[in-house]
């Protein structure tokens, strides 16, 4: 009997799981959680979950007996701590070993901690897990605290938003100049800080960070020189690929386990997907790693098509999306063609409802709808087509997006 070894339940591992069913696969499948729940997606834990308006039923992917019913062996709780590609087997922390005909890499990332004096006192915390969420809920859903946010990403940036919504002090902690600047740029970053320091938050940019201070847990953050006090500090300052399995593997890493289109590691039979794999992306001709809920998703499904043997090339346009506040957003687009190309806008920024788009030599390589409704299919036909847009005819609100392409 065929053996699908998948390791991680996030997005990606239980979608991999799920798509090894839809595409007819009937053997055993294994799929070992490292967590002790059932394979569960992270986006609510800093908005809906985190601010009480949704429960467990938005985080897993489906109840835990879907996996019994589907004949899918499901391990929670338990790790796997080594793979041996020649031998075809991966071993557990228990000691269990398993044999497998094609293995999953879905281990997902881990949040960095700052090395800065103090990251290790109580109440400086880090945001991946449910349990995570379930703690930050705990210390702010009362309001009245005083939460400082090291980092202006995007996980910092959305829990200070459900955080003021408790009704908390907010500051948050930038070392550039602009909030989002890495993923947006600073012209488009700025929308994002604006919208926060509207609703009252602190918010400190191209900020030197000193250290976090206090005796027996963390009583504020000291930058360039001010003491700004703390009940919570969360650090978010991004994360890094779960490799450690697939090094020790020997398999190449290069920011992630690399991968060809078809989500292939270079040892046989061991794939990746999620956050963990940097695949090579046959559009832009390069390796391409995303940090994204629609990453995983897609790469969960492609990867199970890979694993079979049947022909599978992971060719989508990155997406992202952010709620903060009011302001939702979508963001389409290849991150490296993003910071030498030219923006054209399409609405109004000042009013945050607009669409962005990112243009090299006139052709669309993102676009990012903020408050405009759904048209985000749209954009992503203008980024596929690769055509040469008139820049006025792109920026015209009056002239239908799917107009522009001949
Ligand atoms: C708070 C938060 C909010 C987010 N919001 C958004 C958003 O709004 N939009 C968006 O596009 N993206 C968002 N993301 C990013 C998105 O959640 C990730 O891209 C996605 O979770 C990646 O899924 P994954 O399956 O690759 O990895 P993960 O979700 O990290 O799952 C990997 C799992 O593998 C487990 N694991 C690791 N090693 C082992 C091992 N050796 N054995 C067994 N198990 C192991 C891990 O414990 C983990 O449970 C958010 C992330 C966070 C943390």
């Amino acid at each position: 009997m065929a053996h699908m070894v998948i390791v991680g339940g996030g997005v990606a591992g239980g979608t991999a799981a799920k798509a090894l069913r839809d595409e007819g696969f009937d053997d055993r499948i294994t799929l070992v959680a490292g967590e002790p729940h059932p394979p569960y997606q992270r986006p609510p834990l800093s908005k809906g979950y985190l601010a009480g308006s949704e429960g467990t039923d938005a985080v897993y992917l489906r109840p835990a007996d879907w996996y019994a019913d589907r004949g899918i062996r499901l391990l929670t709780g338990l790790s796997a701590t080594s793979i041996d590609p020649s031998a075809h087997a991966i071993e557990l922390e228990d000691g269990t070993r398993l044999d497998y005909d094609a293995v999953l890499l879905a281990t997902g990332a881990t949040p960095r901690m700052i090395p800065l004096e103090g990251h290790d006192l109580p109440g400086v915390v880090t945001l991946r897990r449910l349990e995570d969420s379930d703690d930050l809920a705990d210390r702010l859903r009362d309001g009245g605290r005083r939460l400082v946010v090291i980092g202006g990403g995007w996980i910092g940036m959305e829990v200070a938003a459900t955080a003021r919504g408790f009704g908390n002090e907010v500051a948050i902690i930038e070392r550039d100049a602009v909030p989002l600047a890495a993923a947006l740029g600073p012209e488009m970053g700025e929308v994002f800080g604006a919208l926060h320091r509207e609703h009252g938050v602190d918010l400190r940019t191209s900020a030197g960070i000193e250290r976090i201070v206090g005796d027996h847990a963390a009583e504020g953050v000291l930058v360039d020189g001010e003491l700004l006090p703390a009940d919570l500090v969360l650090v978010g300052v991004g994360a890094a690929p779960n490799t450690a399995l697939a090094e020790a593997a020997g398999l190449d890493i290069l920011n992630g386990v690399l991968t060809d289109s078809a989500l292939r590691t270079s040892a046989p039979d061991v794939f990746a997907a999620g956050d963990v794999a940097n695949p090579y992306h046959p559009v832009i001709q390069r390796h391409l790693r995303s940090e994204h809920w629609a990453n995983a998703l897609k790469s969960g499904k492609v990867v199970a098509r890979s694993m079979l043997g049947q022909p599978a090339s992971f060719d989508e346009i990155p997406y992202f999306y952010t709620d903060q506040y009011d302001l939702s957003m979508e963001l389409s687009g290849y991150a490296p063609l993003m910071a030498d190309a030219e923006i054209v806008v399409r609405g109004d920024v000042a009013t945050r409802e607009f669409i962005a788009f990112w243009t090299d030599d006139g052709r669309v390589v993102a676009g990012m709808n903020v408050n405009a409704g759904n048209v985000n299919k749209k954009v992503q036909a203008l980024i596929r087509s690769g055509e040469r847009i008139d820049r006025d005819r792109l920026r015209d609100p009056g002239t239908p997006l799917e107009s522009l392409l001949s």
